[in-house]
């Protein structure tokens, strides 16, 4: 079971199915990006974190409780994890990523709605912005036209 640890946990499934049935096209884990974040989507330049809230540590959340026995030791985990999870992120960031979190309890049958409601909100927010605000110089991964041959027709019909 280790080789599918952490893959298609449910509350991803409920983001990826809710993206893919609003249109909004994604990568999974994408293998060159920092963090390895679970939906890469590309023409948002945006990476979504489903993090869950206990081993993410989500503050003042009431399913962010650390156990009574072993305190210190699940306090330093979900610490590190914490520190991880800001330092991916400022790598994102740092090549031009956004990063958008959301929480497992985020998406529990009362908030979901409105949860992915705003993820889409969001994503538009940024696509705008991103398309808006700054000038690209010409992509030359598109190349033009024009040098392409015409095609010739034989219009002699006998
Ligand atoms: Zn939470």
């Amino acid at each position: 079971m280790a080789a599918i640890h952490g893959k298609n946990t449910k509350p991803e499934m409920i983001v990826r199915h809710w993206l893919w049935g609003h249109g909004f096209r994604y990568r999974l884990n994408h293998p060159r990006l920092p963090g390895k974040p679970d939906i890469v989507m590309m023409k948002y330049r945006t990476c979504i974190f489903v993090n869950g809230c206990f081993w993410h540590g989500h503050d003042g959340c009431k399913y962010y409780t650390i156990p009574k026995t072993n305190t210190e030791f699940w306090v330093n985990k979900v610490k590190r994890n914490k520190e991880r999870d800001n330092e991916v992120q400022r790598q994102l960031a740092s090549m031009g990523w956004h990063s958008i979190t959301i929480w497992e309890c985020e998406l529990k049958a009362a908030k979901r709605e409105n949860t992915l409601e705003s993820l889409s909100f969001t994503l538009n927010k940024i696509f705008l912005q991103d398309h808006s605000v700054k000038h690209y110089e010409l992509p030359d991964e598109e190349p033009m036209m024009a040098a392409e041959e015409s095609p010739t027709y034989n219009t002699e019909r006998e």
